[in-house]
């Protein structure tokens, strides 16, 4: 069974704070514990670990989250910039063993990031 808590997002068995997208390949849901006035995670319906388990055939999916995320940041008005990112292993910082890609806006960010 698999019991990785965003399939179960995507499966509807976990409920989200609020949906923000959905089509095909994709899934995107505001982040439970906002870093930014704006924080929504951008997964795809494939369960992939992460950006170190891509296949080459995911191509389209990893083309497609940039594109879902540049029309989801326009969509929001974050006129100012945003940041998309993906945090990959520990030392990222990575929580889910589900690949996600932050996408962050409303506010300055500082770079290098901490
Ligand atoms: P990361 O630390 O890059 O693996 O990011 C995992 C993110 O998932 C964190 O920002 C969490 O706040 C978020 N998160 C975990 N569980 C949920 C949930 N049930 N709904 C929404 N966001 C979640
Ligand atoms: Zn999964």
């Amino acid at each position: 069974m698999n019991d990785c808590i965003f399939c179960k997002i995507i499966e509807g068995v976990i409920p989200v704070k609020k949906k923000i997208f959905e089509d095909d390949m994709v899934f995107a849901f505001e982040d439970i514990n906002p870093q930014a006035p704006v924080h929504i995670l951008i997964i795809p319906k494939k369960h992939i670990s992460g950006l170190d388990s891509v296949k080459r055939e995911d191509i389209e999916i990893l083309g497609h989250i940039q594109i879902v995320a540049a029309k989801i940041a326009e969509d929001m008005n974050l006129k100012e910039g945003y940041r998309l990112l993906t945090n990959n292993g520990i030392d990222a910082g990575q929580t889910v063993a589900h690949l996600h890609y932050h996408l962050l806006g409303g506010r300055t960010f500082a770079w290098p990031p901490g």
